[in-house]
């Protein structure tokens, strides 16, 4: 009998490498450097040389990097910024904390990525900018949301927290919009021990208001010149972050190859995989395929012991908490489609050969 498969096991990661977590983890509480601090900085600077950006500012989570960009590019109230509607929901939070409105768009019917023909639609005068998603890890259409964003001098911000290491045009994301925003929260490509998340940046102007932002609105300790916000990131999630960054290239090669695998072996009409253009580099954070009744697949799959759940079971448009912008269903089909037919398969850079061939054939043998 073959043993449990979990959608994805980070156990596998801890116990690989253990010493090292635990010496990093040390040499934190040894200095007491337990907010922002040396680790958390000296991790800020090795982030940026892998993402190729100028800058790294560490905070607390995905979801405060993504509100942070928003603040540094003045997103406020009365505003309105396109985000897509398949995405994990702190996407569109990012726009709300600030007071600004989120505006949904539709995916494309075969990359699940957003249309940048839904985009154009969606632009009013209040349009301040568009967030990306490069979700699942596959990077989405920069080119041409970029150029629906340069038609209207809109900005364009990434959202990267499922795509570390990703390449557009055989560029990084993080490098590609005004900012990227990642998050490490446990099970991300790259992940803390706790909660995390950065923000990518050229323009110093855009990182040093982060800096303040984070830190209480100060840049001298105990003078506020603005508003501000406790988004630190901790020092040991710092340290360990520094530990499996260099784990990561080879993580995402795992990943690849456990992908590929899938893609050129799972050959089952009633299993649709997402489309991967030629020009993009993905690093399948998540592997989402469609069937037809996709509650009768994960019961299929837990009766032969592998887990797998679903990428997202509601879009962000038909979420309760935006009831009041007054969407419907039918307003972001392919969304709605994606979310009533969605299976994620497990992926994860510790699971073995044969883990691999169990999913495929039973994905083969799946009527
Ligand atoms: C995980 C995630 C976030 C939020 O990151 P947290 O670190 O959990 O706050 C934002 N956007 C996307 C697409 C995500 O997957």
């Amino acid at each position: 009998m073959a043993q449990h498969l979990k959608r994805i096991d980070l156990t596998r990661d801890f116990e690989a490498h253990r010493q090292e977590y635990l010496d990093a983890i040390g040499r934190v509480c040894g200095e007491t450097a337990f907010s922002g601090g040396k680790y958390a900085d000296a991790f800020d600077r090795e982030f940026a040389e892998y993402v190729g950006s100028r800058y790294a500012c560490g905070v607390n989570n995905g979801t405060s990097a993504l509100h942070c960009a928003m603040l540094a590019l003045g997103v406020g109230p009365g505003d309105e910024v396109i985000v897509p509607a398949n995405t994990y929901i702190a996407t569109a939070w990012g726009v709300s904390y600030t007071g600004a409105t989120p505006v949904f768009a539709d995916c494309t019917a075969d990359t699940w990525e957003i249309d940048p023909a839904d985009v154009a639609k969606k632009i009013t005068e209040r349009t301040k900018g568009i967030i990306g998603v490069h979700l699942y890890g596959q990077p989405f259409d920069v080119s041409g949301i970029q150029a629906v964003a340069e038609k209207n001098g809109l900005f364009v911000v990434e959202d990267c927290a499922q795509a570390h290491g990703a390449k557009f045009e055989g560029k990084n994301v993080g490098t590609l919009g005004e900012m990227g925003c990642f998050s490490f929260y446990p099970g991300k490509n790259l992940y803390a021990f706790g909660e995390g998340g950065s923000v990518t940046c050229d323009k110093k102007e855009y990182y040093d208001h982060i800096t303040r932002l984070k830190n209480q609105g100060c840049d001298v300790r105990y003078y506020h010149d603005e508003i501000g916000y406790n988004y630190r990131l901790e020092g040991i999630q710092g340290a360990v972050l520094s530990v499996s960054l260099r784990f990561l290239p080879e993580w995402t090669r795992r990943r690849q190859r456990i992908s590929e695998r899938y893609l050129r072996e799972i050959q089952n009409p009633r299993i649709t995989m997402q489309r991967h253009p030629e020009n993009t580099t993905p690093v399948y954070h998540l592997f989402v395929v469609t069937v037809p009744d996709h509650e009768d697949f994960v019961r299929y799959m837990a009766e032969a012991d592998v887990e797998c759940n679903m990428h997202y079971p509601v879009p962000c448009h038909l979420q309760k908490a935006y009831a009041h912008l007054g969407y419907r269903e039918g307003d972001c089909p392919n969304a709605e489609y994606l979310s009533s037919h969605c299976v994620t398969l497990p992926l994860f850079p510790e699971m073995t050969d044969e883990e691999a061939e169990r999913v495929i054939r039973l994905c083969n043998q799946y009527s």
